[in-house]
């Protein structure tokens, strides 16, 4: 149930989002948005950029992962 924002919105929920940009110009990102922020938009986008929620929170740790645990024998 993710919501599908676009450059110029308000930041609904503060958390990581993935950015997709409508021409093949630059990679998908992601990237910690604050609540009440605006998404930015891009020069290159004539479409816009969609900003689509991966993860909640604003703790910064998005990224951690566990790699070790599954080493662990
Ligand atoms: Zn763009």
């Amino acid at each position: 149930m993710s919501r599908i924002l676009r450059g110029g919105d308000v930041v609904p929920t503060s958390g990581v989002y993935a950015t997709l940009h409508s021409t093949p110009h630059k990679l998908i990102e992601r990237k910690l948005y604050l609540k009440g922020e605006r998404f930015p938009s891009c020069h290159f986008c004539p479409l816009g950029v969609l900003y689509k929620l991966e993860q909640r929170g604003e703790t910064g740790q998005a990224g951690t992962l566990r790699e070790h645990d599954l080493v662990a024998s």
